[in-house]
């Protein structure tokens, strides 16, 4: 995804629209993850926003729900977007994987190879100014190559910026300081 040009089997899911590409995610068993998966973790947040956050994978909740970024890590990631003031219409939030790994375990190449196509049509679809990397996951599913609180613009003017995780600052809270730093540096791009 470094270049502007989505995988050919993306633009496919992404010429059906978004319900096309549920309906394809609902029924993907490409990789073994869904056999232990109770919910497919698609999307939550406006379907055109400004902001689209990208963060790892589903956890326990979010297994549960269906409903990305509803647990701990979530209520964390919901204060991040109070402080850049986001309105409901201005962001969404997605993941690199939508089933749960077993035991919330780090997504595997293999894993993030398979499930791209459908990261790169949400992203196609929803067509978002800024797209900020939730962490090594999410930077490695997207194709970048990143500083923690580096910013970079592509071909298209999409900015891509990587901060941490939240689930990671649930145990390190003492670098809330610098990610509060980073989107401060980087307001200016969604307001
Ligand atoms: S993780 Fe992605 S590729 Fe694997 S089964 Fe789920 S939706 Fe399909």
């Amino acid at each position: 995804m470094t270049s502007n040009i989505v995988s050919s089997s993306a633009a496919d899911l992404a010429a059906g629209g978004f319900l096309h590409l549920e309906q394809e995610i609902s029924a993907c068993r490409k990789c073994g993850l869904h056999a232990t998966a109770t919910n497919k973790v698609i999307s939550k947040g406006s379907p055109h926003p400004k902001v689209v956050f990208i963060g790892e994978a589903p956890g326990k909740n979010e297994d549960e729900t269906g409903v990305p970024f509803c647990g701990r890590a979530g209520k964390l990631l919901d204060k991040f977007i109070a402080y850049m003031a986001l309105k409901e219409e201005d962001w969404a939030v997605i993941n690199t994987l939508k089933c749960r790994p077993p035991a919330n375990r780090t997504p595997t190449k293999q894993e993030i190879e398979i499930c791209r196509p459908f990261l790169e049509a949400q992203l196609a679809l929803m067509k978002p100014k800024v797209i900020i990397l939730l962490g090594n996951t999410a930077e490695k599913a997207y194709g970048e190559s990143l500083e923690w609180g580096e910013a970079k613009q592509k071909e298209d003017k999409t900015f891509v910026v990587k901060i941490f995780h939240p689930a990671a600052l649930i145990y390190q809270r003492s670098r809330e300081a610098e990610q509060y730093a980073f989107l401060d540096k980087y307001r200016y791009l969604w307001e």
